[in-house]
């Protein structure tokens, strides 16, 4: 069956199933994600707007106190008239009265310093151990920078740097050109601890005077602990740096400030880019990247450490004494959000193993439903095909499908019952309960090989025990024939009924001839006893065709093989024939003349010849003979002869004998009419044996002598001697029927028969025909031996007509004259010639006579 794009149940029902599970759970995934990234966008721009805001807060606060304090302090300076040329006293002692307060509140400040104007310097310094250091360069410390181990002037000194111009100073320049306060860039201290200092700067100004620069340090490496401290609280990466990304602070362990490698020397600034932290790291190149110098907008991008992802915030930070930075903010998703993310992907992982284990169950749940409809299907494939083997499909558990394979199963065993029933049928003999022949041909071609012996048993004339028996005891007779042949036949004889009066026997041990031959025997004693029947005992003969050596391995040849075999023992009334060959083309050619025979029915193609039977003392026509001859377009005039043996053997001769009869009948009327024949003209018939043991044939010859209004009288019928069945009581009560019309009756070829004359004795006939071959024989010198002398002496008794057949000489008609035999028919006086050849002086000479 050709299967065109046809999907399967469970992918019809599963499919979209799945399908809609698919498209809910990917629109409900999506939806979901997007509000999660928006939830995300919110939360992380807030949280870090929120903690730039803090940082920057920080910042401004850890700043604007250093700046303010250093604007205080160069206000003061001026004001109070401190700096004196050459001479740093009185700022010193303002420093150290005011510092250790400075220090207290604002702890980011490293130091103060003032740098005069005639490159004078004093400061003060913060120490690890919370004393301060004094930083002094005027005339009192010859003009040179001496750092002392503490606050006050004395020999305790820890550094003298020569040649130290505060003037030159990265922090003094500026101001001085600009005479306003400002923070310095970012520098490395020139001290020995070289921190990374910011410093505040101020003019002071005495007597409108620009007279130096105060300058306050600040610290900033100080702000990293507080950024430290903030990413503890919030996790958060915090960097500061400037506009050329040098790093100022950062939450990270490390300073701002090489240590010496290969890109950078001891001592440099660190690149923001360089930091140890990889998401400030990340944070800063990704910045990088980004920045346009012009560019001093927020930027908020992402970046990914580690597989988290990092949300960055990079926001200038400036004031309006020239301070130029950024602060970078970083922070990472599971910071952001806690255990969301956490949580929404295990939700994820969860729905989607739901969604699996749903979908697992639903194929479960729809094998469950199609499995007894897919195994429906599969075993109706198998019962197609002939598998009645197949296991038979299970119900399950769901009500709709198990009626369905109830109905199913149901139906199979019906159809198992009704095959099995039809089998039988077809393997065995109902009636006899034997092989049939397809049982036969089936058991047999279980056997290895082919190379025992079939014998083909034909019961003779079984159409005439039909007839006379009747149906019913006819199959009683069968079943009996079939009981006797199982009784003799051990179980390892195939025994088989293979039509309705032939039954076929392989005995695959049976090899040697003459084993076949006693097989042979033995099967014709079978029916040497009659049959007793209700009403008499039955006489049963049978012919038997012989198959051994065949080279064929199948049986259906060898039955056909031993067909043709018992046609030929049944046709040469041998008993027994062996199968050879060469009947093949004998049997093929009868077959086609069978053919033929039917179509020359149809087309009327028979016709009788008339053959004179003459009286042979006055040589006067008494009658004549009706010969079949049948006039064929392609084989032109074929003797009967050739034809009849076929047409009994096939049982047209029914039709063709009518024909002939018929025609016989018409021409005899017309003959008469024409006065051509005389009116006790006798038109002899032949008749075969098939047509007289009809129950049909009685009503079709009235039939014909009514339309031909043919007197019966003029009508005789001849039955061959040899074809008469003994005890036939159909032949016998049809024979007195024929006599009761007024019928002639002669029984033809008399004498090859070996009819017990007994038997003749019942026959009602008129006339004896007698044999060709008798009369061949006749010769003077054993002429009151001879077989004709003995049958007209033997007639004697009897009125009847005697007819010599086969007269060719003269000489014979001398003899049968001398012999008193009245009647002769032979080539002498004419052969069988149409009616139309039928030549009238012949009647002439009759009726001369007559006269
Ligand atoms: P039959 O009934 O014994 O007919 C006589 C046969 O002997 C005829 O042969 C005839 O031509 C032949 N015959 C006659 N005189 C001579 C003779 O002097 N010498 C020789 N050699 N033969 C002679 P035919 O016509 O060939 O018929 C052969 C047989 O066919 C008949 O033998 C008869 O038994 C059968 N037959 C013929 N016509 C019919 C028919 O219409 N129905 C039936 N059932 N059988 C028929
Ligand atoms: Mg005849
Ligand atoms: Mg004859």
């Amino acid at each position: 069956m050709p299967f065109k794009k046809q999907i399967k149940l469970k992918t019809a029902v599963l499919l979209p199933f799945v399908i809609i599970f698919s498209v809910t759970f990917g629109v409900i995934a999506f939806v979901q994600k997007a509000n999660y990234e928006q939830m995300v966008q919110d939360i992380s721009s807030k949280q870090l707007t929120y903690l730039t805001n803090n940082v920057e807060q920080r910042l401004y606060n850890f700043l604007e106190e250093p700046f303010l304090a250093n604007l205080s302090l160069s206000h003061n300076l001026g004001f109070s008239h401190l700096f004196q040329k050459g001479d740093t006293q009185k700022i010193e002692d303002f420093f150290r009265f005011n510092f250790s307060q400075i220090y207290k509140s604002i702890p980011q400040i490293d130091s103060a310093g003032f740098g005069g104007i005639n490159a004078e310097y004093v400061g003060f310094r913060k120490e690890n151990d919370h004393n301060y250091t004094l930083m002094v360069q005027d005339k009192r410390t010859q003009n040179k920078l001496v750092i002392y181990q503490n606050d006050i002037i004395s020999n305790n000194i820890r550094t003298v740097i020569e040649n130290y111009d505060p003037r030159e100073r990265p922090w003094y320049v500026p101001v001085a050109e600009h005479h306003k306060p400002m923070w310095s860039s970012i520098y490395t201290n020139a001290d020995e601890r070289q921190e990374i200092t910011l410093s505040s700067l101020s003019p002071v100004f005495q007597d409108k005077q620009f007279v130096g620069v105060s300058v306050t340090d600040v610290k900033i490496d100080t702000f990293n602990a507080f950024l430290r401290a903030m990413k503890q609280q919030t996790e958060a990466d915090i960097y500061i740096f400037d506009n050329e990304h040098r790093l100022i602070a950062h939450s990270s362990a490390g300073g701002v400030v090489s240590w010496g490698t290969s890109l950078s020397p001891k001592g440099t600034r660190l690149m923001a880019t360089e930091n140890a932290s990889p998401v400030i790291k990340a944070s800063a190149e990704h910045f990088k990247q980004l920045e346009q110098p012009t560019d001093i907008a927020t930027k908020n991008f992402v970046t990914h450490v580690n597989s988290d992802r990092y949300f960055n915030k990079v926001t200038p930070f400036e004031d309006e004494f020239g301070l130029h930075w950024f602060i970078g903010v970083s922070i990472s998703e599971p910071n952001l959000l806690g255990e969301v993310p956490y949580n929404q992907r295990n939700a994820w992982y969860i729905g989607l193993l739901i969604s699996l284990f749903g979908i697992g169950i639903g194929y479960i749940a729809f094998n469950r439903i199609t499995a007894p409809i897919t195994s429906t299907a599969s075993a109706a494939q198998h019962l197609a095909c002939g598998d009645w083997a197949t296991p038979m499909p299970k119900s399950g558990n769901i009500y709709e499908t198990s009626l369905l394979v109830h109905a199913f199963n149901e139906m199979a065993n019906n159809l198992k019952a009704s095959f099995k029933a039809l089998r039988t049928q077809l393997v065995y003999d109902s009636l006899t309960k034997l092989y049939s022949r397809e049982g036969l041909v089936e058991s047999c071609s279980n056997l290895k090989k082919l190379n025992g012996c079939l014998f083909l048993i034909g019961i003779d004339k079984f159409r005439d025990i039909n007839d006379s028996l009747g149906h019913q005891l006819a199959d009683q007779l069968l079943i009996a024939i079939a009981q006797r042949l199982k009784n003799i036949y051990a179980s390892d004889a195939y025994i088989a009924r293979i039509g309705g009066d032939e039954f076929a026997l392989y005995l695959p041990l049976v090899k040697d001839e003459q084993e076949i031959q006693d097989e042979a025997n033995r099967i014709l004693q079978l029916f040497a006893t009659p049959y007793s029947m209700p009403n008499e005992p039955i006489a049963v003969n049978v012919s038997i065709g012989i198959v051994h050596n065949s080279d064929s391995t199948n049986m259906t040849v060898w039955l056909r093989n031993g067909s043709i075999a018992l046609s030929n023992a049944k046709s040469d009334s041998t008993r027994i024939s062996y199968y050879a060959p060469e009947m093949a083309g004998i049997s093929r050619k009868r077959t086609q003349m069978v053919t033929l025979l039917k179509v020359a029915i149809e087309k009327h193609e028979f016709v009788p010849f008339y053959q004179p039977i003459v009286d042979l003392n006055s040589g006067e026509v008494l009658g004549a003979e009706a010969l079949a001859r049948w006039i064929s377009p392609e084989l032109g005039l074929v003797p009967p002869t050739e034809f009849i043996p076929v047409a009994e053997e096939s049982g047209l001769i029914n039709t063709i004998g009518e024909q002939i009869l018929l025609q016989a009948c018409i021409d005899t009327v017309k003959g008469i009419e024409e006065g051509k024949w005389a009116c006790d003209f006798r038109m002899h018939v032949n008749l075969s044996v098939s047509q007289l043991s009809s129950y049909l044939f009685l009503p079709q010859l009235e039939e014909i002598l009514r339309i031909t209004k043919l007197s019966p009288s003029n009508l005789a019928l001849e039955i061959t001697e040899s074809k008469i069945v003994d005890n036939d009581p159909i032949i016998l009560s049809n024979m007195l029927a024929l006599k009761k019309l007024g019928i002639h009756i002669a029984i033809d070829d008399f004498g090859t028969g070996y009819s017990s004359l007994s038997y003749l004795h019942k026959l009602p006939f008129d006339c004896l025909k007698i044999d060709r071959a008798f009369v061949t024989q006749l010769n003077h010198d054993h002429l009151e031996e001879s077989i004709v002398a003995a049958i007209i002496n033997m007639m004697k008794g009897f009125k009847v007509q005697l007819v010599a057949e086969g007269i060719e000489t003269q000489e014979q008609v001398d003899l049968l004259h001398q012999l008193n035999c009245p009647q002769g028919q032979g080539f002498l006086f004419s052969k069988p010639i149409p009616y139309q050849e039928w030549p009238t002086n012949l009647v002439n000479m009759r009726q001369k006579t007559a006269n």
